[in-house]
C-alpha cells in the first residue's frame, strides 16, 4: 500500500457523536451528514458508524451520494440537500432518497413522477430564512406545504432550514442565528395554522448545537462536529476528537550543500549544508500547494518545515544537521494527536476552514479504518 494514507478512527467519531447527544433531548433525532464521501472520510463506512452510534437520519449532497449508501445497504432514510435534475427524479425514488422541495414547479415534476411509478414518497420543505441559497421564503411556506398536502404522490415528512453563521461567537452572529430561528418557527406556526402537521422540524447544523439549544427542534443535522472539529465547540471548551490522520513516510533522505535549491521555482535554497527527506504526498492528494511555505509536519513527535513547493505528488521536508529521523519513519501532516497539527491547524494558516482540508484528501488516498466496535 503507499505510503501516504489517511487513518480513520470511527471510535473517535462515535464518541464525538455521544457528546453531541449530551447537548440534545434523548428524544432529538440526529440526521449526520455524510456528502462529500463523508467529508473525505468515506461515506459508507461513517454512515453505519453513525447509524451505530445512534443516528437516524443520513444526509447527502446528490442523488448518487445516496445511491452509494443504499447500495452498500444502507436502509436508513437519506435527506438530499442538494436539489436533483428533473430526469435524476426516478432514480431519486427507486432508491428511497427524500429530497427538498421549495417550488411548485419542481413539487408538480416530483409528484408527476412518483404518481407514474405508484409511489407515495416524503419530502421535506426547505425553507431559506437567511442562508441565501436553496429554499422558499417564510411566507410561502404555508402555501406549499398546502400544496403538498393535496398531492397524490407526496407527502410532507418535514420542515427544515439552514443556518449562515450558527457556529460564530460573534454578538451580530448571535442575532442573525436567533432571527433565522424565529423565521423558521414563524413559517413552521403559518403552516400548522393551515391544519397541516409540518413533521420533523429540522435546522441545526454543527454550530448551533452546542451554541443554539432552542434550534434543536425535532432533528439536529451534525456534520464537521462528528468528524471532530467545530471553532465554537473549541471556544466552548468542548473537546472533540478529530477522526482523521493524514499521514505519510519518509521515502529517502537526501544530503543537500549550501546553496542547493529544493522544488520547483527554486523558492526555497539551502543556506548551509543540511539533510532533506522526500515525502510522496503532494497536492494531488489534497496537501494543497498553497500551505508551504509554512506547513510543518510531525515526525516523531517533532516538528519540521515542509520547504520548497509542493508538488503534485511529492513534497520535501528539512531535517537540518541535528535530527531523529529515520528513511521510513512517519510523517503526520494533521490528525488527532497531541503533538501534530489538526486540519482546523492547516485551515488557519491559509484562511480556509477545516472542511476544506478533509474534503480535499484525494480519493488516490487508501482510508484505514480503526474500528473497535466492529470488533465487539
Ligand atoms: C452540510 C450541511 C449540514 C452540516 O453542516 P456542518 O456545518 O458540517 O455541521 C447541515 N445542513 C445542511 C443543509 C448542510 O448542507
Amino acid at each position: 500500500m503507499r505510503a501516504t494514507q489517511a487513518h480513520i478512527n470511527l471510535d473517535n467519531l462515535h464518541e464525538n457523536i455521544n457528546i453531541i447527544k449530551k447537548y440534545i433531548k434523548p428524544s432529538t433525532k440526529l440526521c449526520c451528514a455524510v456528502k462529500a464521501d463523508g467529508y473525505g472520510h468515506g461515506a459508507v463506512r461513517v454512515s453505519v458508524a453513525a447509524l451505530k452510534a445512534g443516528a437516524s437520519f443520513l444526509a447527502v449532497a446528490s442523488i448518487s451520494e445516496g445511491i452509494e449508501l443504499r447500495e452498500a445497504g444502507i436502509v436508513a432514510p437519506i435527506l438530499s440537500l442538494s436539489l436533483p435534475l428533473k430526469d435524476e427524479i426516478p432514480s431519486l425514488i427507486v432508491h428511497s432518497i427524500t429530497p427538498l422541495v421549495f417550488d411548485t414547479e419542481f413539487i408538480d415534476q416530483l409528484n408527476e413522477v412518483a404518481i407514474s411509478m405508484h409511489r407515495k414518497i416524503p419530502v421535506h420543505l426547505k425553507i431559506d430564512t437567511g442562508m441565501g441559497r436553496v429554499g422558499c421564503s417564510k411566507e410561502e411556506a404555508a402555501t406549499l406545504a398546502k400544496k403538498i398536502a393535496f398531492t397524490e404522490g407526496l407527502y410532507l415528512e418535514g420542515v427544515c432550514t439552514h443556518l449562515a453563521c450558527a457556529d460564530s461567537l460573534l454578538e451580530d452572529d448571535i442575532a442573525y442565528t436567533k432571527k433565522q430561528i424565529s423565521n423558521f418557527s414563524y413559517a413552521v406556526e403559518q403552516i400548522k395554522k393551515e391544519g397541516i402537521n409540518p413533521g420533523i422540524l429540522h435546522c441545526s447544523n454543527s454550530g448551533a448545537i452546542f451554541l443554539h439549544p432552542e434550534a434543536h427542534f425535532d432533528m439536529v443535522r451534525p456534520g464537521i462536529v462528528i468528524y471532530g472539529y467545530s471553532s465554537c465547540a473549541k471556544e466552548m471548551g468542548i473537546e472533540l476528537k478529530p477522526v482523521m490522520e493524514f499521514s505519510s513516510q519518509i521515502v529517502a533522505i537526501k544530503h543537500f550543500k549550501k546553496g542547493d535549491s529544493v522544488s520547483y521555482d527554486r523558492t526555497w535554497v539551502a543556506k548551509e549544508d543540511c539533510d532533506i527527506g522526500v515525502i510522496p504526498a503532494g497536492y494531488a492528494d489534497g496537501l494543497l500547494r498553497r500551505l508551504s511555505p509554512g506547513l510543518e509536519v510531525s515526525i516523531n513527535g517533532r516538528m519540521y518545515s515542509i520547504v520548497g513547493r509542493i508538488c503534485m505528488d511529492q513534497c520535501m521536508v528539512y531535517l537540518g544537521k541535528d535530527y531523529d529521523v529515520k528513511r521510513w519513519d512517519k510523517v503526520i501532516f494533521f490528525g488527532p494527536e497531541k503533538n501534530c497539527n489538526t486540519a482546523e491547524d492547516l485551515a488557519n494558516s491559509i484562511e480556509t476552514i477545516s472542511y476544506e482540508i478533509l474534503c480535499g484528501v484525494n480519493k488516490r488516498v487508501p482510508r484505514i479504518y480503526v474500528d473497535t466496535d466492529k470488533n465487539k
